[in-house]
C-alpha cells in the first residue's frame, strides 16, 4: 500500500490545487523490490533533502512515489501534443506523475516528478513503465547539460523497481525522479485552449507567470509579456543546443517547456561529426527534428503556443494575431543574436572584432568543419590549443587542413583568448559510444562505467589527465548511431 507518512520535508501541491482541470490525482505503482541505482547528492542538497534520509527505506520509497510526502498530491498532468506535426489532443502523463512541488534552499519552487511510475488514465496502449537503460540515459545527459550551463530538467535519482519489463527483451524496470522549475509545456497551453475554457487558460497563464516568468506580471500586458519571455527563453536555449551540437530528437510541442528548460531526453544525442542534417532518432524518417532544423521547429512550436494564447492577447482576433506575429518575429532575431554571441565566444573573439568580420570567420570555419566531417566537440576544444600556437590537434581532425591553415592565420591575427575559449568549448560531453557502454554495463549491474562517465561530463570544461578517452571522437567502427523514443 502507498502510505502517507511523515517526511522530513513538506511538499506543496500547487499545480494540483490551482489547475484541477488539468490534473488527475493518481498514485504510483508499488515497486516490489526498490533499489538505488544512482542518487544525485548535490541536487538533493539544493532541495534541502538529506542524502542519508533518501538512502534509507522511507527516502527510497518517497523517491518513487510509494511514500507520499506531507502536502503532496501526486497527479498525472494533462497536455496536448503536436507529435511530428500531428495533433494528439489528449496526451498527458501516461507513465509519469507530478509528485508535488518543493521549496529549494534558495527559495525557488521546484517540481518533483516521477517517470516510469505506472499506468495512468493517459497511458493509452502503454504499459506505464520505464526501463533502466533509458532512465540512466536521461540522468547522464540531463546532468551533463546542467554542467554545460544549459537550462534543463535535473535528475535526482534512478531507482530500479525490481520488476521486469517487456521491451524487445525483458529489461529491469526503473523510475527516474526528475526535478524541474516546472513541467508546463507548450502542450499544456494547447490543452487548456482546447477545452474552450478561457478562464482556465487565463489561470494557467497566471500560474506560469507566477512560477516561471514573474517579471511579466509587471508588464502593461502580462500575457503577451509571458509569451515574449517564453520566446526569449527558447531562443536562448536552442542557440545553446546548437553551439554544443545537441540534437533533442523529439521536439514535439509536449516536449517543449514554458520555462526554457530542456525536457524529455529520449532519442537525444550529441553530434560526433559535424553534419548539420544529422538525425539520430529511428522514427524521424523525414528529418523533421534534425540538428539543423531545431531553430525552425522551435519557432513552429512557439507559433502553436501563440495560437493557444490568442484569446488572452486581445478580444479582437485580428489584433491578437498581429500582436502574436510581432512577438514571434523576435524569435529569429534573438536566436540569431544568441547564436552569434555564442560562436564569437567559442572562437575567443574580443568585443572589438567587427560583427561582419566575426560572422565571416564563423561561416568559413563551419564550412571547413562540415567539409572535413570533423568531430564537433573535439574540434572546437582543439581551437584552444590552436589559439596558444599549437594547431596540431585541430589539424589532425581534418582530412585536408589546407583551408584551415589559411583560416587560422586570419583568426590568429585577432588574438583569440584561449582561456576564455576553454570555458565555453567543453572537453567532455556524453559521447554516444560511451553512453551506450555505460548503459549496457549499468543494466547488467556494473555501475563503474556510469560513475566514470558522470565524473567526466559533470565537470566538462576542465581537462584532466587520464580522461583522454572521454574527450576522443568515437572509434570508426561505432557509427552510424540510432536512438529510440518511448522506452
Ligand atoms: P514522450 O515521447 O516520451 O514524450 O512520450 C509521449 C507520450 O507517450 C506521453 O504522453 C507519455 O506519457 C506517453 N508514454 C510514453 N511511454 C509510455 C509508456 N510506456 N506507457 C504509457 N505512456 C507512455
Ligand atoms: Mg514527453
Amino acid at each position: 500500500m502507498t502510505a502517507t507518512a511523515s517526511s522530513p520535508v513538506s511538499f506543496d501541491g500547487r499545480f494540483a490545487r490551482e489547475l484541477g482541470e488539468m490534473s488527475i490525482p493518481w498514485q504510483a505503482d508499488e515497486a516490489p523490490d526498490p533499489r538505488f541505482v544512482v542518487l544525485n547528492k548535490p541536487l538533493a542538497g539544493e532541495l534541502g533533502l538529506d542524502p542519508a534520509y533518501l538512502r534509507g527505506s522511507d527516502g527510497l520509497r518517497l523517491l518513487i512515489g510509494n511514500l507520499v510526502p506531507d502536502g503532496a498530491t501526486p497527479v498525472a498532468q494533462a497536455y496536448t501534443g503536436h507529435q511530428f506535426g500531428s495533433l494528439a489532443p489528449r496526451l498527458g502523463d501516461g507513465r509519469a506523475l507530478l509528485l508535488g512541488e518543493l521549496m529549494d534552499v534558495e527559495g525557488r519552487l521546484r517540481d518533483v516528478h516521477l517517470k516510469g511510475s505506472g499506468r495512468t488514465p493517459f497511458a493509452r496502449g502503454g504499459d506505464g513503465r520505464a526501463v533502466l537503460g533509458p532512465m540512466l540515459r536521461e540522468y547522464i545527459v540531463s546532468e551533463a547539460m546542467h554542467a554545460l550551463g544549459i537550462p534543463t530538467t535535473r535528475s535526482l535519482a534512478v531507482v530500479a523497481t525490481g520488476q521486469q519489463v517487456q521491451r524487445e527483451t525483458m529489461q529491469p524496470g526503473a523510475v527516474l525522479t526528475r526535478v524541474a522549475s516546472s513541467h508546463l509545456r507548450v502542450g499544456s497551453f494547447q490543452y487548456a485552449r482546447g477545452t474552450g475554457d478561457i478562464g482556465l487558460l487565463r489561470r494557467l497563464a497566471d500560474h506560469a507567470i507566477t512560477r516561471l516568468h514573474p517579471a511579466a506580471a509587471a508588464a502593461r500586458h502580462p500575457h503577451l509579456a509571458l509569451f515574449q519571455a517564453v520566446i526569449s527563453a527558447q531562443a536562448s536555449l536552442v542557440a545553446q543546443w546548437m553551439l554544443v551540437g545537441f540534437v533533442h530528437g523529439v521536439m514535439n510541442t509536449d516536449n517543449m517547456t514554458i520555462s526554457g528548460e530542456t525536457i524529455d531526453y529520449g532519442p537525444c544525442a550529441f553530434l560526433d561529426a559535424f553534419i548539420p542534417a544529422t538525425v539520430f532518432s529511428s522514427i524521424d524518417e523525414t528529418g523533421r527534428y534534425s540538428y539543423r532544423n531545431q531553430p525552425a521547429i522551435a519557432e513552429w512550436n512557439l507559433t502553436r503556443l501563440a495560437e493557444s494564447l490568442l484569446p488572452l492577447f486581445h478580444d479582437e482576433q485580428e489584433q491578437a494575431i498581429a500582436l502574436a506575429q510581432e512577438s514571434l518575429a523576435g524569435f529569429r532575431q534573438q536566436y540569431g543574436a544568441a547564436w552569434s554571441a555564442g560562436m564569437r565566444a567559442k572562437l575567443g573573439l574580443a568585443a572589438g572584432v567587427e560583427d561582419d568580420v566575426a560572422a565571416t570567420m564563423v561561416d568559413e570555419l563551419l564550412s571547413i568543419l562540415q567539409a572535413g566531417r570533423a568531430d564537433h566537440t573535439a574540434f572546437f576544444r582543439s581551437l584552444g590549443a590552436a589559439a596558444r600556437g599549437n594547431t596540431g590537434p585541430a589539424r589532425s581532425l581534418l582530412p585536408d587542413p589546407a583551408a584551415f591553415d589559411a583560416w587560422v592565420e586570419r583568426w590568429s591575427a585577432e588574438d583569440p583568448d584561449a582561456d576564455a575559449m576553454d570555458r565555453v568549448n567543453p572537453a567532455y560531453i556524453p559521447r554516444n559510444h560511451l553512453v551506450e557502454d555505460a548503459l549496457a554495463a549499468g543494466t547488467g549491474g556494473d555501475l563503474a562505467p556510469l560513475g566514470q562517465l558522470l565524473a567526466a561530463v559533470t565537470n566538462p570544461f576542465v581537462e584532466r589527465p587520464g580522461l583522454e578517452r572521454f574527450a576522443a571522437a568515437p572509434p570508426v567502427e561505432f557509427g552510424p548511431y540510432r536512438t529510440f523514443c518511448g522506452t
